[in-house]
């Protein structure tokens, strides 16, 4: 696979095209059709970085020099004008990025593996499989859903209770982590019935 958020040589038609993509924007991530994915990529991709934090400093640059005030305005100016360009603020009602996705989805797995009986029925082992097969078909991003089809296949679901499933899903989240540059996630029962079920001991989270 390729690294994440670095254009590749795979493919996905995107919601919305960058413009006038002959050649992706760096951090675009390129889908298993060759064509730059919008739900691959993070939001903080999705437009070159900051345009308006470098606007921001200009103008404060070039209102410091009109009106003509002290050495220590003018080189806050250079400062602003020289500094890490802020990531993106995110509106709310944005669609997903690839993060927003993401995050969503391994909540909903990882509480509803939490849920899952430690004796389920015939039926409903085989609904969980259904479930988890069916994400590598169905997820939007692309080439995530490629990647953790794979990762299905090289390590077929553990259904046979709660706590089996739980730790087949958190060994797969860790795989995703360790490929993005995360910290893994320690995958004993008590520490996913914690984060996914009865929150910590101290009682902060009832
Ligand atoms: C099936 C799937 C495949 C994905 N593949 C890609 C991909 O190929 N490329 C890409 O850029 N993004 C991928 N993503 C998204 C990526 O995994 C993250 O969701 C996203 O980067 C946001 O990360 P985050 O740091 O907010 O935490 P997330 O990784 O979304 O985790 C959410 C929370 O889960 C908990 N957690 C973390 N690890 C574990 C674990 N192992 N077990 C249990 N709980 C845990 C932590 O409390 C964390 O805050 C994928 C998501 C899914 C659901």
């Amino acid at each position: 696979m390729p690294p994440e958020n670095v254009p590749a040589s795979s493919s996905e038609t995107p919601n919305t095209p960058p413009p006038a993509a002959a050649k992706p924007p760096p951090g675009w991530v390129i889908g298993p059709d060759g064509k730059p994915c919008k739900i691959c990529t993070a939001f903080r991709n999705w437009k070159p970085r900051n345009a308006s934090a470098s606007d921001a400093a200009g103008s404060k640059s070039s209102s410091s020099t009109n009106t003509g005030t002290s050495a220590a305005a003018a080189a806050a100016a250079l400062a602003a004008s020289q500094a890490t360009p802020a990531e993106p603020t995110r509106p709310e009602n944005c669609p997903p990025d690839v993060e927003v996705l993401g995050r969503a989805t391994w909540t909903f797995l990882h509480t509803t593996a939490a849920y899952y009986p430690e004796k389920p029925t015939p039926t409903q082992r085989a609904h969980m499989l259904g479930l988890l097969h069916a994400l590598p078909a169905l997820y939007a991003c692309s080439s995530c859903a490629e990647d953790f089809g794979e990762r299905v296949r090289a390590h077929p679901p553990d259904v046979s209770g709660r706590g089996a499933l739980s730790r087949w899903l958190c060994e797969r989240h860790n795989e995703v982590n360790e490929k993005l540059g995360k910290k893994t996630f320690d995958c004993a029962t008590e520490k996913l019935d914690e984060r996914w079920k009865d929150g910590p001991a101290d009682g902060s989270c009832d």
